[in-house]
């Protein structure tokens, strides 16, 4: 089967589903197919180098060699005709007419695929920036509403079985890895380009409610004392006494709960701006 994908046209989905969950290897071989996709989308480094093996059957100085066991491998070198095995340490003679066979080194390419991931992210129409933190490479991506979210690169096993792949998702407010099996490069690859877009955001916007409410708490708290909250929480037409626990805090948080569960966040910003324009709410919810 070869389905292309819809966000790049000249990938196969499939192939590339099956790169970004098992690598480019097929039960321990290298598939050659899927190498040459992700080195032509500049993810890994490869470096092909020639070499003879010490023993192989079809060469003709097969029955010359005194340990038909050795791994010995040597590699070809421009302008050097003497080599011996540096296992066995026995000369090969005539090396010219042994059979070549390629070395390759594959490296991931952690540039490339930050190159890669922000023109995925441009497809999807959402900017991003690419740094790093603690070493560890990252692409900050910056939603339609001012919204921030970090997708870390590369393996990222400590996160935890739910984010194999290329890209897992870290929320800006705790630093912690989400579990977003959503933002799997590969998934994004293997279905239409509307419903990645449409995973995406999702899956982006759950990683930002807490830091949204977050944010939210600690503006009430620092710019409305108990008569005022109770004064906002009128307004708005939330019954005060109702809204659980003793101190302003509590207060604080249930009023945030109440207005999210009814849909009204927004409208619980809106007033905030109104009533204290110096705030800074931008950020928050597309204010
Ligand atoms: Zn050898």
């Amino acid at each position: 089967m070869n389905t292309k994908s819809e966000l790049f046209p000249a990938l196969d989905a499939d192939l590339a589903r099956r790169v970004l969950r098992n690598g480019l290897f097929e039960s321990e071989r290298l598939d050659p197919t899927a190498l040459q996709m992700v080195s032509r989308l500049g993810l890994v480094t490869v470096t092909e180098r020639p070499i003879v093996l010490c023993v192989y059957e079809d060469d003709p100085d097969f029955l010359e060699r005194k340990d038909l066991d050795c791994p010995g491998e040597v590699f070809l070198e421009a302008r050097r005709s003497r080599y011996a095995c540096p296992e066995c340490k026995q000369p090969i003679n005539d090396i010219g007419r042994k059979t070549k066979f390629l070395k390759v080194d594959i490296a991931l390419d952690l540039e490339g695929m930050k190159r890669y991931l922000r023109r995925v992210l441009k497809e999807l129409g959402l900017a991003a920036e690419t740094s790093s933190r603690k070493g560890r490479p990252y692409v900050g991506v910056t939603l339609a509403r001012g919204k921030k979210v970090r997708v870390v690169l590369g393996d990222f096993d400590e996160a935890g079985d739910s984010e194999i792949g290329l890209v897992a998702a870290l929320d800006p407010a705790t630093g912690r890895g989400v579990p977003a099996p959503e933002l799997e490069l590969a998934g994004m690859l293997s279905v239409p380009a509307e419903e990645v877009s449409e995973q995406w955001r999702r899956a982006v916007a759950l990683a930002l409610v807490e830091s949204d409410s977050a944010r939210l708490l600690k503006l009430i708290l620092g710019h409305y004392n108990d008569a005022e909250l109770r004064d906002l929480c009128f307004k708005l037409g939330v019954p005060y006494d109702d809204l659980r626990g003793p101190g302003r805090k509590d207060k604080a948080r249930e009023l945030i709960a109440y207005m999210e569960n009814r849909g009204r966040l927004a409208l619980l910003v809106r007033q905030i701006q109104l009533e204290r324009p110096k705030v800074d709410v931008a950020g928050i919810l597309g204010a």
